[in-house]
C-alpha cells in the first residue's frame, strides 16, 4: 500500500511556497503605477486628496512685516537703558494701518497683527510701559527689532509650499487658504469594490439558519476603508458557486480600480476565488508566510487590482492592513507614508514558532511609572475577532522569532498610525 504524504497546510510552521512578508509587500509595490487622473476640486472639497501639482506660493505670508503684540511701535534707534519717554503720535490696528510719519522720540500705539508703519522696527510690549496722556515711558531692557514677524517669515513669494503627492490635510487647508487659493488640481479619487464569498454568509437583518453566520468582513472593510478617501463599492455576499463568482469578479473590475473579496482562497472543496483569478486574470502570489492570512490571492483582473484576502475576520483586517492599505496609498498617487513603528517592552510572554511572520493583537498601555508598555490581547485565533476590537496595535514577530520571555523589546505597530 502506497504511503500517505501529508500535504502542506496552513498548522505547518513553514511551507516552501509562501512568499515572505517583504517578497510580497515588494511583489505589490512592484505592479502599482499610480493612477495619472487628476480633478479640480475646490479648497474645501480638497480634503484628503492627494495633490498633483506641487503649490508654489503666489505671495509673502505674511505680505507685511506686523507686530507680534499689543504694544507700541518705535525707532529701535531710541531705546535707550532702562528708562526713556516717547510720545504717542497715533494707533495702527490688524487691518487698519497708520499712514503719517513717526519722527526720533516718538511712538505708535500697536495691536497684534496691525502693519508695521515704514518708519518703525521695533514693538515694546504694553506691559513695559507707563502711561501718561501722550506719554509713553518705557522701563526695562529692549532689543531693536524685537515682537516684529516680518513679511514672507512664514512662507515667501516663489516657495514650493507643498510637493505633488502631497495628501492634503486640515493643516494644509490653513496654510493654503493663507495663500489666497481658491482651487486645487489633485488625483481623483480611487474606486474599491468588494464582496464577502461564501454560502454560509447571512447579512445582517436576516435570520440565520442551521450553519450560517453573519457577514461581518464587509462591515470591516467598509470601516477601513472609510477612513481612506476612496469610493467605495459594496457587493454584498456572494455563493461559492463559480458562476456567481466569475460574474462578480467580471463586474467588480470593470467598475473598480480594485477589487476586493474575502474568503475562499483556502484548499476546501468549495474555495474558488484563485480558481476564478487564473482563469479572469492573473495570478501574482497567493501565499504568505505569515499568521494570520496566509492564503492571500494577489494580482490583476482587467485593469482591476485584485486582493484574495482571507475568510477569517482577524485575517482580513490584518492582511487588509498590512498589504492592501499600502498598496491603495501607493495607488492613490500618495507618496510613500512612512511605516509608524515602536520599539516597545513587552510583559506578555508569546509563544511562537520559527518560520512566519506573525501579527499578534497587542494594547499598548502606561504603567504605574506612566511608562508605555504593550501586552498580548491574549487569544489569537484568526477568528476571535474581539482581539482586534480590544487591541490598540499589532506586535510584529519576524519570521525566525520561536517566542519570547515577558519583558523583551518587541516592534509595535499601533493601529492609530496605520492611516
Ligand atoms: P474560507 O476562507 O472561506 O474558508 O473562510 C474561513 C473562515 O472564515 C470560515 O470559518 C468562514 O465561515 C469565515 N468567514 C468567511 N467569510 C466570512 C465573513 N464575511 N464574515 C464572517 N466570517 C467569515
Ligand atoms: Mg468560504
Amino acid at each position: 500500500m502506497a504511503e500517505f504524504t501529508p500535504q502542506p497546510s496552513c498548522a505547518d510552521a513553514h511551507e516552501p511556497n509562501s512568499l515572505s512578508v517583504a517578497q510580497a509587500t515588494q511583489r505589490i509595490n512592484d505592479l502599482i503605477s499610480p493612477i495619472t487622473e487628476t480633478e479640480t476640486r475646490s479648497l474645501r472639497n480638497a480634503l484628503d486628496y492627494v495633490l498633483h501639482d506641487e503649490i508654489v506660493s503666489p505671495i509673502n505670508v505674511p505680505p507685511h512685516n506686523n507686530s507680534a503684540m499689543d504694544g507700541y511701535a518705535l525707532h529701535g534707534s531710541d531705546i535707550a537703558d532702562n528708562k526713556f519717554t516717547l510720545k504717542q503720535v497715533g494707533i495702527a490696528f490688524a487691518g487698519q494701518p497708520f499712514t503719517g510719519n513717526i519722527q526720533q522720540g516718538e511712538c505708535i500705539r500697536i495691536m497684534t497683527g496691525a502693519m508695521m508703519p515704514t518708519d518703525c522696527d521695533t514693538v515694546i510690549m504694553q506691559e513695559h510701559v507707563e502711561v501718561n496722556n501722550t506719554l509713553i515711558t518705557v522701563h526695562g531692557q529692549h532689543q531693536q527689532s524685537q515682537n516684529v514677524r516680518l513679511a514672507g517669515e512664514d512662507l515667501q513669494t516663489g516657495e514650493v509650499v507643498l510637493n505633488e503627492g502631497h495628501k492634503i490635510s486640515p493643516a494644509d487647508l490653513g496654510l493654503i487658504a493663507s495663500l489666497g487659493i481658491a482651487e486645487l488640481t489633485v488625483k481623483r479619487k480611487i474606486r474599491v469594490a468588494f464582496f464577502s464569498t461564501g454560502d454560509e454568509l447571512r447579512s445582517i437583518g436576516e435570520e440565520l439558519q442551521a450553519g450560517e453566520i453573519y457577514d461581518s468582513n464587509r462591515y470591516t472593510l467598509y470601516g477601513m476603508l472609510s477612513h481612506l478617501n476612496v469610493e467605495i463599492i459594496d457587493m454584498g455576499v456572494v455563493p461559492d458557486q463559480k458562476q456567481a463568482l466569475r460574474e462578480a469578479l467580471q463586474q467588480a473590475s470593470e467598475q473598480a480600480d480594485v477589487v476586493l473579496t474575502t474568503g475562499g482562497v483556502s484548499v476546501g472543496d468549495a474555495d474558488y476565488v484563485k480558481e476564478m483569478l487564473i482563469e479572469l486574470g492573473q495570478v501574482d502570489f497567493w501565499k504568505i508566510a505569515m499568521k494570520p492570512g496566509r492564503p492571500l490571492a494577489f494580482g490583476t483582473i482587467n485593469n482591476a487590482l485584485f486582493f484574495g484576502l482571507p475568510g477569517n475576520p482577524v485575517s482580513v483586517m490584518v492582511t487588509f492592513y498590512q498589504f492592501a492599505l499600502p498598496a491603495l496609498l501607493q495607488l492613490s498617487g500618495e507618496a510613500v507614508p512612512i511605516k509608524h513603528l515602536l520599539q516597545i517592552n513587552c510583559v506578555s510572554p508569546i509563544r511562537k514558532r520559527a518560520g512566519r511572520f506573525e501579527f499578534q493583537r497587542g494594547i499598548l498601555f502606561q504603567d504605574e511609572h506612566g511608562v508605555t508598555q504593550v501586552k498580548t490581547t491574549g487569544e489569537q485565533g484568526s477568528g476571535i475577532l474581539r482581539s482586534m476590537s480590544i487591541a490598540n496595535c499589532f506586535i510584529l514577530l519576524e519570521e525566525q522569532c520561536d517566542g519570547i520571555e515577558p519583558n523583551t523589546i518587541v516592534t509595535v505597530q499601533p493601529f492609530s498610525g496605520l492611516i
